[in-house]
Order: structure tokens, then C-alpha cells, then sequence
């Protein structure tokens, strides 16, 4: 297994970089650098994670839902890689949920994101895949993919009053299920 790789933090100016198209999935940077980010994501228990957040202004993801506190139903994927994803088409419906990142430690915000999406991307292999996501996953890619254009969630928060800390979210929130 690799190693889980350091976190960039919110100020760290990559987070705010339009990440560069990847040129060649079999480079073994590549295949290592894909690695790394699923040890680090299962690592930190998180549900996603996106190369700038490792530093590596890049366009790759990782989603990797599954069941937490918060979506008890979500649906639990093997982590997967998504190179150069595109967005291709998304519902006008949105709607708010709660967010968190790695890369902003103790904090929450009401997001408005599509509730489903469909998307393109090129698989490890090098293989074109299409799919269409619709709610948490939707949400995860929506979320990830905002990385990639230098965007965090709190980019999209509505207003200020729906961002709280991680500890607030705990004792309101979470227990309204
Ligand atoms: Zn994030």
C-alpha cells in the first residue's frame, strides 16, 4: 500500500490553480500518483479527494463513497479514479447538503450542488468511461471536480450563515439525522 500523502491546506495557492490536463495515464508517476491518493483518501476516511489537494495540479480524482454519520445509505464504490473528467450534462434540480473537505479542517457548509450529473472520464487503463451520478456521488464528483478548477466548497455556499465549525455541526446537525 502507499503512503498517505500530506494534505495541501486552504491558502496553499495550489487549491486556487486550474489543474493541467493529464497527457499520458501510463506514465508510472501517474499510476503511482493514483495510488497514493486512494491510500490517502481511505486513509482519512474521507469520501474523495482530488490531486491538487496533494499538490499535484492535475486533472484527477478519486471518488470513493461509502456509508458515514451523515448518509448512513450512501453507496460504498471502490475507490475510483476519474483522469481528465468532464462534465457533460446535469440536472437543473439542486439541491443543499452539508460538506466538508480535507483541506478545511473543522469545518462545514450548506452546499447547493446538481442532483445528478452526467460525466466523462478516462479510466487507469486509459479506457473512456461514461456515467451519470446522482445524489451523494453526484455531490463527491461535483465536489472533486470543483478541485480541479481551483474552486473549494465554500466557493459555492450561498451565504456566510451556512458555514459552522465541525464541532457545531456535531452537536446541531447530526443528530437530526
Ligand atoms: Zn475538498
Amino acid at each position: 500500500m502507499a503512503d498517505p500523502l500530506e494534505i495541501s491546506q486552504l491558502g496553499n495557492p495550489v487549491l486556487r490553480q486550474v489543474a493541467k490536463p493529464i497527457q499520458d495515464v501510463h506514465d508510472p508517476a501517474i499510476q503511482a500518483l493514483i495510488d497514493d491518493l486512494i491510500s490517502t483518501v481511505v486513509g482519512c476516511k474521507g469520501v474523495g479527494i482530488a490531486a491538487p489537494q496533494v499538490a499535484q495540479s492535475c486533472r484527477l480524482l478519486v471518488v470513493a463513497s461509502h456509508p458515514n454519520d451523515r448518509y448512513p445509505h450512501a453507496p460504498t464504490m471502490e475507490p475510483t479514479a476519474m483522469i481528465n473528467p468532464r462534465l457533460v450534462d446535469y440536472s437543473e434540480e439542486t439541491v443543499k447538503d452539508w460538506e466538508g473537505c480535507l483541506s478545511i479542517p473543522g469545518i462545514r457548509a450548506l452546499v447547493p450542488r446538481h442532483r445528478s450529473v452526467a460525466i466523462e472520464y478516462g479510466d487507469r487503463h486509459g479506457h473512456l468511461q461514461t456515467r451519470t451520478l446522482t445524489d451523494f456521488v453526484a455531490r463527491i464528483f461535483q465536489h472533486e471536480f470543483d478541485h480541479l478548477n481551483g474552486l473549494v466548497f465554500l466557493d459555492r455556499v450561498e451565504r456566510n450563515q451556512d458555514i459552522i465549525t465541525e464541532q457545531e455541526y456535531k452537536q446541531r446537525i447530526l443528530p437530526q439525522g
